[in-house]
């Protein structure tokens, strides 16, 4: 079964389900069967019964045997009996018998001859009595004739009569349906394949999709929205973010290259340079050395911000999101960034209280960070910072404000870029990995951050991030 298509398993179940219905079909046509066609007999007796009744007349004067109509004469007491010619005494398998008050068949048919002498008469009441192996209806009618009494018509019939001859047609339409069943398969089979045709389109070009590793290449799904146009619309949609993750990756890859590429060069460059000059002095040495250690030290900040920055993305694993108080965090952060620059900078905070945030609290202060070195990096003289928390509808807004140097407004829209540094002057100091993973750690908490700058006077950044539900608003905490 496991090997199979999905056709011929659509198929099998297919038959398997008609076969099972149409053997229930057929035991419930049979068994109610039997019942319509013995409710039909037992009509048709009492009919044939009743109508019988009026075709007996008593002559109690006449002697002749021999009546001028046809009709039948039958010396009863005194008189003749005179029966219809259209009593009916055998019609359709129903005998019916005209019977004396002392119990004798005095005309007509009996079916149950031998039982019936035992059997009592009651007026109007259909009993089934065994007579051999079958078993019979009988009905009995009490006759009221003019100047005789005591006269009954008694009908009998097999009541299973009509039920034999539906047995018959019931087998031999049984031989028919293993034919019934293999043209069901066969039919079912053609319109499997004709309805699993798109799918087998899907499966070739995803074939040639994975032999040829094209990643462009998608599958025209045409018009319409049914299960199999879906699915092609959801295997573009798929090959659409393979392709985009593997043409980020490629260019991660080279853009990483060469970011690595300037410090290294600059490191074989000083070793070259002090091991060609035989005359080297111990200070010409030492400052080859600076050079390397700087660009050493360069490369392995670089690799260190490339690392968390590939992570923030497989951030439920390396990075578990939990309940946070921002304020907290952000109080926190700001503290030790001061203290870890020694009073270097002024830094003033305003700070909506306890607003909860759910997130990775390395990765929001790894945010918060780099916000705030940029800020002194990028300012001249003593950095003056301000921090601001405050809520926003359903968003919590995180500013960081200097007094910096600002940005041109040509570079605002490519800050957020990989790699990308505004000012060429200032490259060595930074990795121009900081703003892209300030924008990855808000969009993987499902949050933006936008900036606002003017050359010369200073910038603004605001993080956007969605606040918790169960955030309860305190007042203010300033400094
Ligand atoms: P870098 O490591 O160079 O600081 P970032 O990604 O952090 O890289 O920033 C990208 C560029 O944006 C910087 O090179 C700088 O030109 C500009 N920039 C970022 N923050 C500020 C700021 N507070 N003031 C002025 N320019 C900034």
């Amino acid at each position: 079964m496991k090997n199979l298509t999905i056709r011929a398993k659509i198929t099998l179940w297919f038959i398997t389900i008609l076969a099972i219905i149409l053997g229930l079909a057929y035991v419930a046509f049979y068994l109610s069967s039997e019942n319509v066609s013995r409710e039909i007999v037992r009509n048709e007796l009492e009919e044939t019964v009743t109508g019988d009744m009026d075709k007996i007349v008593y002559h109690p004067e006449e002697k002749n045997p021999e009546s001028a109509d046809g009709s039948i004469r039958i010396p009863y007491e005194e008189g003749m009996l005179e029966v219809d010619q259209e009593f009916l005494a055998l019609i359709n398998g129903i005998g019916v018998g005209l019977w004396s008050s002392d119990r004798k068949l005095i005309y007509g048919e009996d079916l149950i001859r031998e039982e019936s002498g035992g059997i009592p008469l009651v007026d109007s009441r259909t009993r089934t009595i065994p007579s051999g192996p079958d078993m019979f209806y009988v009905y009995d009618r009490k006759l009221e004739v003019k100047g005789v009494e005591g006269l009954w018509l008694r009908g009998s019939v097999d009541r299973d009569q009509r039920h034999e001859e539906v047995s018959v047609l019931f087998r031999s339409s049984l031989l028919l349906l293993p034919f019934l069943i293999l043209l069901a398969a066969v039919g079912g089979y053609f319109i499997t394949k004709r309805s699993l045709y798109p799918i087998r389109r899907l499966m070739e070009a995803a074939g040639n999709i994975s032999t040829g590793s094209d990643l462009k290449q998608r599958i025209d799904a045409g018009e319409g929205e049914n299960e199999v146009q879906q699915l092609t619309r959801s295997f573009n949609g798929m090959m659409q973010r393979l392709d985009e993750a593997f043409e980020a990756e490629t260019q991660f890859t080279s853009d990483v290259s060469h970011e690595l590429r300037t410090p290294m060069a600059s490191i074989l460059a000083q070793c070259e340079l002090a091991l060609e000059d035989e005359n080297l002095s111990p200070e010409e040495a030492r400052d080859a050395l600076l050079v390397i250690q700087r660009q050493g030290d360069r490369m392995n900040e670089l690799i260190g911000d490339m690392l968390m920055y590939t992570r923030i993305d497989r951030g439920q694993e390396m990075y578990p999101r939990e309940p946070l108080d921002l304020t907290e965090l952000v109080r926190e952060t700001c503290e030790d960034f001061e203290m870890s620059c020694e009073n270097q900078l002024e830094l003033a905070t305003d700070l909506d209280q306890n607003l909860m945030v759910t997130g990775s609290e390395p990765l929001l202060r790894r945010l918060l960070l780099n916000l705030l070195e940029n800020a002194v990096r990028y300012s001249d003289g003593t950095p003056r910072i301000r921090a601001e928390l405050t809520a926003e509808g359903r968003m919590l807004l995180l500013k960081v404000s200097d007094r910096g140097i600002g940005i041109p407004p040509e570079h605002l829209p490519k800050i957020f870029d990989r790699f990308y540094q505004a000012d060429p002057s200032r490259t060595g100091e930074g990795t121009g990995l900081g703003l892209a993973m300030v924008k990855e750690i808000a969009s993987a908490h499902g949050g933006s951050v936008s900036v606002a700058s003017t050359p010369g006077e200073g910038s603004t950044f605001t993080v956007r991030l969605p606040k918790r539900s169960d955030t309860v608003q305190l007042p203010k905490l300033s400094s």
